[in-house]
């Protein structure tokens, strides 16, 4: 199939990459195909580059460094103020774009573009307010000055799960310190990158600035690792990739932000309103097809409300809306590929033979043309134990595993038993153990009685196995910048 470039409210993809403020194609013909996951359609061809592209995208980002860093921070401020404005602009046209290549309803889509917006804004507000210190001295003839400086040159790698947001939580705090950057997006949603490259340009960023290149995962980082220029990286995706990256950042200290995988617990406890839980769950755990980070992977269920939110929980997801996430009224888009939709069913096969039972849903719906056969039909499964794969591996699908619980300590227990660490919710009316359970879960994000919390203002980021720093509100500058203290001499009155 050739590409169609059907996209986009009569504008064309843009399928070039940017390096040094110029637009470059494919090298001897060596492209990514981008396809529509709904229905397989290949809708663009991007280049695939490699070591050399990488090294001439650091040149290009090491070149521009100096001049960007030399802008004051209010003129920094002003060229992000102006991308946000154009994201804003392009809203629709840049939401029909990442559901064309990722698959989540454009309901969705608007939303995360909205999101990936409020980074820009904020680091635009932000970048005025990288505020240095002074520290009082031991001796009454110095003074000590703290500065928070630039690092230089870094890097972000980005998963296909959220094409816009994951990479303006990086790309906006790091401009607004005076950085430069190097964005080599997922293979799968390079679409969107280059979208919100092309607005970039339009807002100003000078070239060099920021870079975005697709191509081979492995060699790009590889090289930008290798390059003792880049001074940081910050990667999301996932946990495996995460570790090799971390073990090659440390042959020259790179700095390292890693935003990894997630398996989410969700504890809906007996006091808890059954509306709010249900509405909750749904949120957390069906939210772009269950292809989420910090999508629920667990959902323990108190004792005595177990049955009558099971039957609410089993009736909301029954009447969820599958398909093509261009449709108006859909509500759960497609799995990415095939290899996506292969570990959902084994996960669920793997559940049922262990003696899990499905309340609702539990397979994979037919092709309809033009649709593939890559929907998951919205599912609800219940007895799953602690030797299902389902219990500890990310599913990235529309199931919902249940598990009864008894008591609080219990619920807290069985919550924390994984190696990840990144979001958790619970359901409760009861302040004290909102509180407690506030405090005793071990993970990064805690939705307590809501199943949506990423904000661009809050820090968003894992413990244990789900990461390595924060990004979001002002705790995202802390990548891009170094600390460093002059101890000041003075010299006696004359
Ligand atoms: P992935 O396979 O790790 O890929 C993420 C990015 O890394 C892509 O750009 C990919 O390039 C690149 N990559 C893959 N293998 C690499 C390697 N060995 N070395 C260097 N780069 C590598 O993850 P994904 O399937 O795109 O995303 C899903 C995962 O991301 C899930 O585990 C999810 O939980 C996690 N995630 C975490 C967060 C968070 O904030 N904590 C947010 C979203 C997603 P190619 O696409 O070219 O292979």
């Amino acid at each position: 199939m050739m590409p169609t470039n059907a996209a986009t409210s009569g504008r064309a993809i843009q399928d070039q990459v940017l390096i040094g403020g110029a637009w470059r194609g494919a090298r001897d013909g060596r492209v990514i195909e981008v396809r529509n996951p709904a229905t397989d359609e290949i809708i663009a061809l991007v280049p695939r580059l490699g070591a050399a592209e990488a090294t001439q995208a650091v040149d290009a980002a090491a070149k521009a460094f100096p001049a960007w860093r030399g802008l004051p921070a209010a003129g920094r401020s002003k060229v992000l103020r102006r991308f946000f404005d154009l994201i804003v602009r392009d809203e629709m046209r840049l939401a029909r774009l990442m559901t064309l290549e990722e698959g989540k309803p454009l309901t969705e889509a608007r939303g995360e573009i909205a999101y990936a917006a409020g980074f820009v804004e904020w680091s635009a507000e932000e970048a005025k307010r990288v505020y240095g210190e002074t520290i009082p001295a031991s001796s009454p003839d110095k003074r000590i000055l703290v500065l928070r400086q630039p690092v230089g040159v870094t890097a972000a790698i980005t998963p296909w799960n959220f094409p816009a947001a994951m990479i303006t939580r990086k790309l906006a705090p790091a401009l607004a310190t005076g950085c430069t950057m190097i964005v080599k997006p997922a293979s799968a949603t390079p679409l969107t990158a280059l979208a919100l490259a092309e607005l970039a340009v339009e807002a100003g960023v000078p070239a060099g600035v920021l870079n975005v290149i697709t191509g081979d995962a492995l060699e790009i980082s590889d090289s930008l690792l290798a390059d003792t220029r880049v001074r940081a990286i910050s990667f999301t995706g996932s946990t495996e990739a995460g570790r090799a990256l971390m073990a090659k950042a440390a042959q020259h200290i790179t700095k390292i932000e890693l935003e990894l995988g997630g398996h989410a617990p969700i504890l809906v406890f007996e006091d808890a309103d059954l509306e709010v839980a249900v509405a909750g769950v749904v949120a957390s755990k069906f939210r772009n097809a269950g292809q989420t980070c910090i999508c629920a992977n667990r959902i323990y269920v108190q004792a005595g409300i177990y049955e009558r939110f099971t039957e609410a929980l089993a009736t909301a997801v029954g009447s969820l809306r599958v398909g093509n996430g261009l449709d108006d009224g859909v509500q759960i888009g497609p799995l990415i590929d095939d290899a996506g939709m292969v570990k959902v069913e084994e996960h669920v096969a793997d559940a049922l033979s262990l003696g899990a039972r499905i309340r609702v849903g539990g397979h994979r719906l037919p092709a309809s043309p033009p649709l593939a056969d890559r929907f998951f039909a919205p599912t609800v499964i219940e007895g799953i134990t602690r030797a299902m794969r389902i219990n500890s591996e990310e599913t990235f699908g529309p199931v919902a595993p249940l598990i009864r619980f008894e008591s609080e300590a219990e619920g807290i227990a069985k919550a924390n038993d994984t190696e990840y660490g990144l979001a958790a919710y619970f359901f409760t009316r009861d302040a004290s153990r909102l509180m407690r359970v506030a405090e005793a879960l071990d993970y990064g994000i805690v939705g307590a009685n809501d199943g949506l919390p990423s904000t661009p203002q809050a820090p968003f980021g894992g413990m244990k196995e789900s990461g390595l720093g924060r990004e979001g509100g002002k705790y995202a500058l802390d990548l891009f910048l170094e600390t460093k203290y002059v101890s000041w001499a003075l010299e006696p009155m004359r």
